[in-house]
């Protein structure tokens, strides 16, 4: 069995030719995947250039034929965030650190934050199904709404939109992801996102790990706050530290150890940081 592949089980799930498909198999980084990071930095949107990442860590995907990106796009948000918790996980271990500015304008105070990979990640959603329904009351009328959860490629599509137009992308979102609205007689209803109250917040009920709310206290003023923890943001600074110091670690270890470039770049990043530090310790 090869120790850096794990074997993740999605939390949602998706559905091919109506099979539930939940397995991944998922191994951690290298230094090709180091220099995808730092060469994509600034030319794709940090939600495309995680599809792509995960589409050359995944070593299985259930129900795909291919492990490409467009296939990590049918994947709900939360089991992408679900794969880069454990991405980063297998990469550099359990424990991250962080900081972060209190966002008390009076205070501004730095703060450590230490968190754990397993304390982030949600249990299993217990009942997952392709399509969902909810009701919505709308004008005294009752709506029956189906819809399905957001995708990676619908917070995709929905991300470029905002660019230009943050509220058409909300609006895209859900176009994409509901079904129906019927009313109480079952006519099919012309709908707008207005209409809709409070099914984001069911969507965001179904899917828990596709928003990682952190909820905190600042050490200094004291007041409590709530932030996002994006787990790609958190991969990238941490592993896209830029292809100036990669090339030069690669540098070091082929000169010291005469291993060739592609044997270096294809070593996990835990690895060969591993043996540069032994390097560094022995070198006069
Ligand atoms: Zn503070």
């Amino acid at each position: 069995m090869n120790a850096a592949v794990a074997q993740i089980r999605l939390p949602h799930g998706l559905w091919v030719n109506g099979a539930h498909c939940r397995s991944a198999g998922l191994r951690a980084l290298t230094g090709a995947d180091e220099e995808f990071l730092a060469e994509s930095e600034g030319t794709m949107l940090p939600v495309t250039r995680s599809r792509h990442l995960l589409a050359r860590c995944l070593t299985h995907l259930d129900g795909a034929e291919r492990i490409t990106p467009e296939a990590i796009g049918e994947l709900t948000v939360g089991d992408r965030e679900a794969l880069l918790l454990h991405l980063r996980q297998l990469t550099f271990g359990d424990r991250m650190q962080a900081i972060l500015d209190c966002p008390q304008p009076e205070c501004g105070e730095l703060m450590d934050l230490d968190l754990q990979v397993s304390d982030l990640l949600q249990p299993p959603c217990p009942d997952p199904r392709p399509e969902y329904d909810y009701t919505a009351e709308h004008d005294g009328q009752s709506l029956r709404i189906r819809f399905r959860l957001p995708t990676v490629v619908d917070q995709e599509l929905a991300g470029r939109q905002a660019l230009s137009d943050p509220a058409a992308a909300a609006d895209l979102l859900l176009r994409r992801c509901v079904k129906s609205v019927l009313n109480a007689r079952g006519e099919a209803v012309d709908w707008s996102g207005a209409m809709l109250d409070g099914l984001p917040a069911r969507m965001a009920e179904l899917d828990p790990q596709a928003e990682m709310i952190l909820d905190l206290v600042c050490p200094a003023c004291k007041v409590s706050f709530s932030t996002i923890f994006d787990a790609g943001h958190y991969l990238f600074q941490e592993a896209g530290a830029g292809l100036n110091r990669l090339y030069h670690e690669v540098h070091l270890l082929a000169w010291h150890y005469h291993w060739s470039e592609p044997e270096i770049m294809g070593m996990r990043t835990r690895k060969r940081r591993r043996y540069l530090n032994l390097l560094l310790e022995t070198l006069p």
